[in-house]
Order: C-alpha cells, then sequence, then structure tokens
C-alpha cells in the first residue's frame, strides 16, 4: 500500500515537472509565432508596392532601412504594424541604411 502511494506521488512529480518545462516552451513558441507575415494582397501592402520578393536588384527589407528586429527570413517594418515583412521582400518606401 506504501510503495503504491509512493508511486503514484512519484509519476505525480515526474508529470508536473514535464509539465512545468513544457508550459512555458509552448507559451514563448506562441509568442514567436504571433505574428503573421504581411499578405501582399492587403489594402496596405497593394498601396506601398508590397511584393514578397524583390525584383529590385540589390533592394530588399532585410537591407532597408526601416528593417527591424529581423533574421533571413523575416522581420518587422514600421509601416506595417503587427506582421512581418519577408526579409526579401520589397516595397516602394525602400529606404537606403545611412
Ligand atoms: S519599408 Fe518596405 S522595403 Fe523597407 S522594410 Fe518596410 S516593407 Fe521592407
Amino acid at each position: 500500500m506504501k510503495n503504491q502511494k509512493n508511486s503514484a506521488r512519484r509519476t505525480f512529480l515526474k508529470q508536473s515537472g514535464a509539465a512545468m518545462v513544457f508550459v512555458p516552451t509552448a507559451v514563448f513558441a506562441n509568442k514567436a509565432m504571433a505574428a503573421e507575415m504581411l499578405d501582399p494582397a492587403s489594402e496596405k501592402a497593394v498601396g506601398l508596392g508590397y511584393v514578397a520578393k524583390t525584383e529590385v536588384e540589390g533592394q530588399l527589407c532585410s537591407n532597408c532601412a526601416l528593417y527591424q528586429n529581423g533574421d533571413d527570413t523575416a522581420g518587422d517594418c514600421p509601416l506595417f504594424q503587427g506582421v512581418k515583412v519577408g526579409a526579401k521582400a520589397w516595397c516602394n518606401a525602400w529606404a537606403a541604411k545611412g
């Protein structure tokens, strides 16, 4: 009987520990995925001539002065708040880094 209780307690503690590790990881992953990619068909994107893949040689979001917090996949742009722009994308507000 005592061994059964200890076994049940051990199982509970193992599962609780696993949950404590899993929950923060899941929250972090969810935050990282929270920002969606800009839809090139959205009204504002169309208005600024945004394209997901640049057609202007040497100009892409990742080397634009407005590109922030980005990597080689996606980043933030103050012109499109709440969504990510593609690193290889472009719009007609592109500006060279000073
Ligand atoms: S201004 Fe245009 S080119 Fe520059 S980061 Fe924003 S979307 Fe990309």
